[in-house]
């Protein structure tokens, strides 16, 4: 018994050191990355449920590690906020998202690029400037560029956040709710915030086929975003059964592996906009 619990002990601290080592890795080199704009996008395809045409994509953040190999986002984001470094990442990837969209506008005039803000970029005063002066160098109208925020932003009462808000509506930035259902943003708020486009978390797609109450509690907010005039965004569709239940019950905009993973940009463009 002596044996297994020193074992058991040998290999946490095992596992622990490599956690150490991985992270003392990644906070050294993530600096380095982000000055040399080594970070990729990845682009996943929103499609409208009713024809199935392309409404736009949602821009993805990748970094491939020298000797890591691939670090998933929900790993280096938030090391990008510990480190305040997470203004330069969303920078790059406002300036990269708006260059792409712009290409791409070329090929379908309506193609609206969906990009990820950390709560941290609201708290930031020139989040609004950056992102005009970003659509402004490639002649796109702020329609072109669709604003991902968590609840936890829109339930915080602090006033550059609000102000941020404001300012990002009146430009004209389309704005839309993340993670829908996982926070704390209660369905009653959602006339007042003036957003135009819910998409639904993923853990409420997944149990569409297997949680009835689940499978209520979509279909009100569905009803609901309608009644108020807001979009609706189903996230992770992974299979036909729910692409069906989800176009039955009135969702306009789907995304998910059935569809495709976030692509690469050459990837995406060959498959989505027929470019060769
Ligand atoms: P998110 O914004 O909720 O993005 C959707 C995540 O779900 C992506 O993971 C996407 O690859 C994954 N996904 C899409 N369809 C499916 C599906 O059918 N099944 C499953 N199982 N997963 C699916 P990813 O790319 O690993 O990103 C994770 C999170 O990292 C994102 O969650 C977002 O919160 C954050 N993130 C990524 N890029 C950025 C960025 O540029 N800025 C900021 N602030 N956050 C980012
Ligand atoms: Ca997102
Ligand atoms: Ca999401
Ligand atoms: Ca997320």
């Amino acid at each position: 018994e002596a044996k297994q619990t020193r074992q058991h002990f040998f290999s946490f601290d095992a596992e622990l050191e490599g956690r150490i080592r991985r992270r003392r890795l990644l906070e050294q080199a993530l600096p380095r990355v982000i000055h040399a704009r080594q970070l990729h996008l990845a682009y996943q395809p929103i499609i409208a449920s009713s024809t199935g045409a392309l409404l736009g994509a949602e821009v993805l953040c990748r970094w491939h590690h020298d000797e890591l190999g691939p670090v998933p986002p929900d790993e280096f984001i938030p090391l990008a906020e510990q480190l305040g470094l997470i203004g330069a990442l969303g920078s790059l990837v406002i300036q990269r998202a708006a260059q792409q969209c712009a290409e791409w506008r070329a090929h379908q005039p309506d193609l609206c690029l969906s990009v990820n803000l950390s709560p941290l970029q609201f708290r930031q005063p020139s989040l609004c400037s950056e992102l005009l002066q970003a659509v402004q160098a490639w002649q796109l109208p702020p329609a072109a560029l669709e604003l991902e925020i968590t609840e936890s932003v829109l339930m915080e009462n602090a006033d550059e956040i609000e102000t941020n808000l404001r300012q990002l509506l009146a430009a004209g930035f389309p704005l839309a709710i993340d993670d829908f259902g996982t926070g704390y943003c209660s369905l009653a708020y959602l006339p007042r915030l003036h957003v135009s486009n819910l998409k639904l978390d993923r853990s409420f797609i997944r149990e569409l086929e297997s949680n009835p109450v689940t499978t209520a509690i979509v279909r009100s907010v569905i009803g609901l975003a309608h009644e108020i005039g807001m979009q609706i965004t189903a996230e992770g569709v992974e299979t036909e059964v729910q692409r069906d239940w989800l176009i039955a019950a009135g969702c306009q905009r789907l995304q998910g592996y059935l569809f495709s993973q976030p692509l690469p940009a050459e990837a995406f463009a060959t498959r989505f906009l027929g470019k060769r």
